[in-house]
């Protein structure tokens, strides 16, 4: 990622420049020969110089086509990361949020798995960032999401949401384990910081943004509350509204 980021080097663009021309003039012997030859002497044609010539040019090419291709495959792993990743924490981005609980969902539907959804939001983060620095504040938000995501499984979803808001995704936790969860979170926050946290249930025929909605709503209640804490929802519109599960 971070070699993307760099500005490439001029020297790059002209070695590349200068090795197609070197593969051009040396692809273009062998049938350079084959004309002189049939027009000089057309009965005399060194066929073997031009055939040994064609194959190694032929397996030069296939070599550097190859090579080519794998560098393509390369760069587009890595514009995928990054167009999928958070620069500053490495973890997913908000474009990535915004499809994966939508993935999930969909998947819990049909195994039938509890999801949690969880905005996270670090108390007083401006007030960090003014006594120690912005940069201190980027570190910050890198070694919390470091410190969360080790505690987290692989399948749970741990993305930046923007500023100093992240996103969590549980599946497979009822929301009183997904509450404790998250409580070891905001205890491993680094710096003695911690952060506030609206948890919800998604109820089954919501759609991801009206569960990620509810999480928004539940952690403002969470910072109105006093902060440093969890706010969970656990009643869903559904069991408020009498709703039928589909
Ligand atoms: P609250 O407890 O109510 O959440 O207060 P807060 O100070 O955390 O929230 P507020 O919205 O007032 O300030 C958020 C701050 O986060 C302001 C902004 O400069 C800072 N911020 C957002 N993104 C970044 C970032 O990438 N790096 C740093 N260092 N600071 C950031
Ligand atoms: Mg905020
Ligand atoms: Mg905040």
């Amino acid at each position: 990622m971070r070699s993307l980021s760099e500005v490439a080097p001029d020297r790059a663009e002209r070695f590349h420049k200068q090795r197609i021309g070197v593969l051009a003039t040396t692809s273009l012997l062998a049938p350079a020969m084959l004309v002189y030859d049939g027009v000089t002497d057309p009965s005399n044609v060194d066929w073997k110089a031009i055939s040994a010539g064609s194959v190694v040019l032929f397996l030069l090419v296939v070599a550097r086509m190859s090579g080519l291709v794998a560098q393509v495959r390369d760069q587009a792993a890595q514009l995928e990361a990054l167009a999928h990743n958070d620069g500053l924490t490495g973890v997913p981005n908000r474009r990535a949020w915004d499809l994966e609980p939508r993935r999930e969902m969909t998947k819990a539907r049909r195994s039938g798995a509890d999801v949690c959804v969880a905005l996270l939001d670090l108390d007083h983060f401006k007030r960090f960032n003014d006594t120690f620095g912005h940069q201190a504040g980027d570190r910050l938000l890198k070694e919390a999401s470091a410190a969360w995501r080790s505690l987290l499984r692989p399948g749970d979803t741990l993305a930046r949401y923007g500023g100093e808001e992240f996103g969590v995704l549980l599946v497979g936790a009822a929301p009183p384990e997904a509450a404790r969860i998250l409580d070891r979170l905001r205890e491993v926050t680094p710096h003695g910081q911690s952060f506030s946290a609206g948890l919800v249930r998604r109820d089954g025929v919501e759609a991801a943004d009206e569960v990620v909605g509810r999480a928004d709503e539940a952690l403002y209640q969470a910072k109105h509350n006093g902060r440093n804490r969890v706010h969970l929802v656990d009643a869903t519109p559904t069991s408020r509204n009498t709703r039928i599960l589909a």
